[in-house]
């Protein structure tokens, strides 16, 4: 059912699941633009609570959350793992954008693979495997490898590396069993990730390609322009633009890509039916970012331009850099002239949980890279001192 070809227009309320940090940065955006924004979240500390004018604390498929949603002139989604039948509910009353059919696609890794073969790109090599009697020795040609559950798992969660098809069965046995995918572990040259943003076939446009570095699994450092050649990353723009055409996808689309030895081959990783943590250098180094385009096409306008303003470095902040009392040194970065710092208010502190980051722009992206690790270790090291300190005195 189709219910309006024109565009949506401020001040319409505008709805989201998940109030998160994405879901924060996609509000301010919105508010920003003149839209109204509701958002849903069982967390009543949401870092997108603060920002919106209507916090739906509930449940995600809380029966009479969603029908206040459903009143709202579009919705979206910044969690992945937001139930689709939620989505495809939504659908038959409002404009709902990505489809629930294409959030399915991006929770569960077999499915999502299947998608990035039928649009004639590559993967890793991989098999899937349900139940213990799929392990035997022809998986050994996949070894070393990865098994990751094939829903569910982010930030490196629920992966584990395997080199023995016994290693594999007790690895399978350690994730409980359920449906995994076993992934060669391939050499990476670098990854990088394409962030598109496609209201349909004749408007898509995508941000320049971002080099990603992780960390124990999580993305450390996002510098643009990648450190590539031009024909690899005009060829991962093109790869991702198809992937987006091929799932018919409305709204921002972020696909991570693997780049493979020296003849520096694309595999397509995984996708994500949201802007993405890779993208976040948009907000100050580009003409719109990430969560204006996803406002955009929501409403059903045409994307922004998304041209690169300035070389630049994005670097997470975790909960590590906190002190044992306290915040962290913030003057580290906000005295720097060229480093945006954004913290997204999470009360909770944990090691590993995404609290901020900083996008620091500079000539190029090599030296924005060094400027950002040189205050990444300096937050690092104000914590660590002020810990021993305060070790010190308790003693
Ligand atoms: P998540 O959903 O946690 O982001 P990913 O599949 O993207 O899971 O894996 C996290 C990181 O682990 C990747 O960014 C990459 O650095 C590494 N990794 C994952 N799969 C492979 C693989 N098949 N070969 C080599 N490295 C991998
Ligand atoms: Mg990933």
């Amino acid at each position: 059912m189709s219910f309006s070809s024109s565009c949506i227009l401020p001040p319409a309320m505008l709805g989201i699941l998940g109030g998160g940090q994405l879901g924060a940065m996609f509000t301010v955006a919105a508010k920003t633009m003149g839209y109204q924004v509701t958002v849903l979240d069982p967390d009543p500390n949401a870092p997108a609570a603060q920002y919106a004018d209507v916090h739906l604390c509930a449940a995600f498929d809380d029966a009479v959350a969603l029908q206040n949603m459903a009143r709202c002139a579009a919705v979206t989604t910044e969690f992945e793992n937001v139930s689709a039948d939620s989505m495809r509910w939504l659908a038959q009353y409002t404009e709902v954008s990505p489809s629930g059919d294409c959030v399915a696609i991006a929770q569960d890794r077999q499915q999502e693979k299947d998608w990035i073969t039928k649009a004639g790109l590559a993967t890793v090599p991989f098999a899937v495997i349900c139940a213990e009697s799929d392990i035997d020795s022809h998986l050994e040609e996949l070894l070393p490898g990865i098994l990751k559950t094939a829903t569910l798992g982010y930030d490196g969660k629920g992966q584990i590396e395997v080199d023995t098809i016994e290693e594999l069965r007790a690895a399978f046995t350690r994730l409980q069993n359920v449906r995994c995918v076993l992934e060669k572990k391939v050499d990476l040259r670098a990854e990088i990730s394409v962030v598109v943003a496609r209201l349909n076939e004749q408007q898509t446009v995508c941000f320049p390609p971002a080099e990603n570095q992780h960390e124990n699994g999580i993305l450390a450092y996002s510098l643009v322009p990648a450190r590539l050649p031009q024909p690899v990353l005009q060829q991962a723009e093109h790869m991702a633009v198809k992937l987006a055409h091929a799932m018919d996808y409305k709204g921002v689309l972020a696909v991570e890509m693997f780049v493979v030895g020296n003849e520096m081959q694309l595999l397509v990783n995984e996708i994500a039916p949201r802007p993405h943590n890779s993208g976040h250098y948009t907000l100050d180094a580009c003409i719109s970012d990430q969560f204006q385009q996803q406002v955009r096409l929501m409403c059903g306008l045409p994307p922004a331009a998304t041209d690169l303003l300035q070389p630049c470095c994005m670097a997470n902040i975790l909960g590590d850099v906190w002190p044992a009392h306290g915040e962290p040194n913030w003057c580290t970065v906000l005295n720097h002239n060229t480093a945006c710092l954004h913290l997204y208010g999470k009360k909770q502190v944990r090691l590993g949980r995404k609290m901020g980051h900083f996008t620091v722009l500079a000539e190029d992206s090599e030296q924005a890279w060094q400027t950002a690790r040189s205050l990444h270790l300096h937050l690092y090291n104000d914590a660590q001192n002020f810990c021993s300190t305060a070790l010190n005195v308790s003693c």
